[in-house]
């Protein structure tokens, strides 16, 4: 039961009415309104919700290709060609709710249910380390009693304290089920980065439908989770929807008055915003029979919206998404993907070569992994992208983008309003390009090969050279010869 004073808290967040009446305004705009729309854009001071209800809702090809085009302008203007590169850790797969899409679930009987030991937690770090990843960000179903918040922190540590040669996690992010106020404080004090929530759907009666039983049918206690976040002092917040359960249009704007409320309230908007659609998961009826499944042109739409809406605000996008889409992705205002993602705990250790796993018979492209009976992945839901980490930088490093494993902001307190503080005048550009290109530099000596290191190393020569700031471009310079005598871990 939703109590009164949530309700009206619920409207204040998020003003159900006027979202749905600005969907049936802003429906049949003329061209001439959009684009100008999307020229007042290219100034990055972001577009009110009535603003994006327009560009979402015009189906002309021409304004979307402009929409595009605009998206990947403002992206540069504001990130670079930087992608920052991440992993999902899952820590267990054990969860006491119900959620109709989520192979978690815990109707599944069939899945056999795993919390990570801090041994457990050691390998699968030391894979990613291998991997030549430096973030990570821990998943985990919702378990008080198994995977509270002194198995968090017990985790983050280990993760943390896991070392080899040079390879270390240097930012961990966290994507778990709310917390009260006394438990963020105590993430936020074991060093985290940002703690993301998804609201899944902000349409109350899809949510209620979707959620039938287990704490998190609480649509209220997750709706206000990200302020008690910041409340404990956690400044960098994620927000996301999960497409595909109501109306894509409805939920983008939903969000835009979610961190325009949290904007308002603390001063700075979410640090991130995921756009995870719908897979096939096992043993959950919804995930292959979507109420309102988004098409792959509306969901491209709704990411260059997304980037115009709020260009300061980064942009995941995850490998549930096939290759070939997030290339195109990449182009239209992505900034942070994850690679080679498994998504059951204990995936990487299992699957690792050294293990020899066996070959999926049910797997696309015939690669190793691991599957139930009904012939899915035992991951939380199945995943698209299917490329190696190395892989995925070959290809983006091919395609003009700078592979970033730079974590210097969050290290520095560059958080929350002080990384807006800098964002805005530009300084994550002046900051940023040079902090990709050593931290690439590192990726490339310690865990590239040839091939990689030869696409690589003429990146980093040309993206050098393209520092406008002398000083900086020269001490850019010096510190990748430092590193190749063998230093590490070198930021602006
Ligand atoms: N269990 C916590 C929760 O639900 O908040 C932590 C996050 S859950 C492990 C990670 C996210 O996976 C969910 O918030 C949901 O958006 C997403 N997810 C669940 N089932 C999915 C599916 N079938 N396809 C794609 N994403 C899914
Ligand atoms: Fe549990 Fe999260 Fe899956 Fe829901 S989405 S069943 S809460 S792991």
């Amino acid at each position: 039961m939703i109590e009164d004073f949530q309700l009206k808290m619920h409207r204040e967040m998020i003003p159900i009415e006027e979202i749905e009446q600005t969907l049936k305004t802003t429906g049949d705009v003329s061209a001439r309104e959009a684009r100008s729309i999307i020229q007042k854009a290219e100034g990055l001071k972001g577009l009110t919700p009535d603003e994006a209800a327009v560009l979402l809702q015009c189906r002309d090809k021409q304004i979307s290709g402009l929409l595009y085009q605009t998206a990947k302008r403002v992206k540069e203007s504001i990130y670079g060609n930087r992608l920052v590169l991440f992993a999902p850790l899952y820590l267990t797969n054990t969860c006491i709710n119900n959620c109709l899409y989520c192979g978690f679930r815990r109707a599944n009987r069939t899945l056999e249910r795993r919390v990570l030991s801090e041994e457990d937690i050691r390998s699968e770090t030391e894979t990613l380390i291998r991997d030549g990843h430096k973030r990570v960000l821990v998943v985990a179903g919702e378990s008080p009693r198994e995977c509270g918040i002194d198995y968090l922190e017990r985790a983050i540590k280990t993760i943390y304290s896991t070392k080899i040669g040079h390879g270390e996690i240097r930012r961990i992010n966290v994507n778990v089920a709310p917390l009260h106020i006394g438990e963020f404080r105590r993430l936020k004090a074991a060093g985290i980065g940002t703690y993301q929530l998804f609201q899944e759907t902000y349409h109350l009666p899809t949510y209620q439908k979707v959620h039938p039983s287990g704490p998190k049918s609480d649509y209220h206690h997750r709706l206000t989770a990200l302020d008690r976040a910041m409340e404990a002092g956690i400044d960098d917040v994620g927000m996301g929807v999960l497409f595909g359960l109501y109306d894509y249009r409805f939920e983008v704007l939903a969000l835009l008055y979610h961190a325009r409320y949290l904007e308002k309230k603390s001063g700075v908007g979410p640090h991130t915003v995921s756009v995870p659609r719908i897979e096939p998961a096992a043993h959950a009826p919804l995930s292959t029979n979507l109420p309102s499944a988004v098409s792959d042109e509306d969901f491209m739409k709704l990411i260059a919206v997304l980037r115009l809406a709020i260009p300061y605000t980064g942009i995941i996008l995850s490998t549930r998404e096939s290759a070939g889409l997030r290339d195109k992705l990449f182009h239209i205002g992505v900034s942070q993907i994850s690679a080679s993602s498994k998504t059951y705990p204990g995936g990487y250790t299992e699957t690792s070569p050294s293990n020899n796993p066996p070959i999926s018979p049910f797997n696309k492209g015939g690669l190793r992994g691991i599957w139930d009976k009904a012939g899915f992945e035992r991951g939380q839901f199945t995943t698209s992208d299917l490329r190696s980490t190395s892989e995925v930088i070959r290809d983006i490093s091919q395609d003009g983008f700078s592979p970033s494993f730079c974590t210097a902001c969050y290290r520095v307190g560059r958080t929350g309003q002080e990384f807006m503080d800098h964002a805005k005048p530009g300084h994550i550009q002046k900051f940023c390009l040079p902090n990709s290109i050593l931290s690439f530099k590192e990726y490339l000596l310690d865990y590239g090969g040839e091939e990689l290191r030869k696409i690589g190393e003429s990146l980093i020569e040309k993206q050098t050279a393209a520092i406008q700031d002398a000083h900086l471009r020269k001490a850019t310079l010096k510190k990748l010869q430092e590193i190749e005598m063998g230093k590490r871990d070198l930021y602006f």
